[in-house]
């Protein structure tokens, strides 16, 4: 079976068949059936590197833990970062220099394993990556170079997540728990819920309970609007 997408690095992957692979097919056969990592596609896209669990392997394959096998005898099973669209600011790391520009393989022993933050794309198949560490290059240390992306391994940048606001909890004379926004002014009496109701604030020194709408006696229209105003803020993000 053929992918219905390109394999990449970071692909997980069921593999089903080491035909086409280079793989001696009578020791390869303990793979045949287990899930990997696709580490590197070769060019031409016809092959790919694959790291394969090795909890246990037969002896006899040296524990090799990475093989490179043909992509039609591998399906697609979940997608790595790297399935997504690189974008500016993810984090990079150098695997190998392999399709990037030859000038960079003379470096390859600085490169490989050099982390940074994608800073520019190009083409859809490179990217300027300023990594942490400068190295050595011709013409003095530099640590902003241009990558093939399928030379590194990407992993999104974590997106700042959006803060919902906190609430504590106000009580009104029927004992239903209302959310009150925080931070109000540390003062006991009555502040206006999230549903609009008058509420007694309750204090414990300067802290109030948190609001959960999980717990018995909650005011459900505070719980409406609040779950309204945190996707709101998700749906921003
Ligand atoms: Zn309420």
């Amino acid at each position: 079976m053929t992918p219905a997408r390109p394999l990449a690095a970071g692909d997980t992957v069921y593999i089903h068949s080491l035909k086409g692979g280079f793989i001696d097919g009578r020791k390869g056969q303990w793979i045949i059936g287990r899930t990997g990592t696709v580490t590197a596609v070769l060019a031409g896209g016809q092959h790919a590197e694959v790291a394969v669990d090795t909890t246990g392997p037969p002896s006899v394959t040296g524990r090799q833990s990475t093989w490179t096998l043909a992509v039609s005898g591998l399906e697609l099973i979940t997608a790595g970062a790297s399935g997504r669209k690189p974008r500016l600011g993810d984090c990079a790391r150098v695997e190998r220099i392999f399709l990037s520009h030859g000038d960079l393989y003379a470096l390859r022993t600085y490169l490989v394993g050099q982390c940074g933050k994608i800073v520019a794309l190009r083409g859809g198949t490179h990217a300027l990556v300023e990594l942490e560490e400068s190295v050595p290059a011709p013409g003095g240390r530099a640590h902003r170079f241009t990558f093939h992306l399928e030379d590194l391994a990407i992993t999104p940048a974590a997106p700042e997540p959006a803060r919902p606001p906190e609430y504590g909890t106000a009580l009104t004379g029927d004992r239903l728990r209302h959310a009150a926004g925080l931070p109000l002014r540390h003062r006991n009496g009555p502040v206006t819920a999230a549903c609009g109701t008058r509420a007694n604030l309750i204090l414990i020194g300067e802290w109030s309970p948190p609001f959960d709408p999980d717990l018995e006696r909650t005011c459900p229209a505070c719980a409406t609007a609040i779950n309204r105003q945190e996707r709101s803020l998700t749906s921003a993000a």
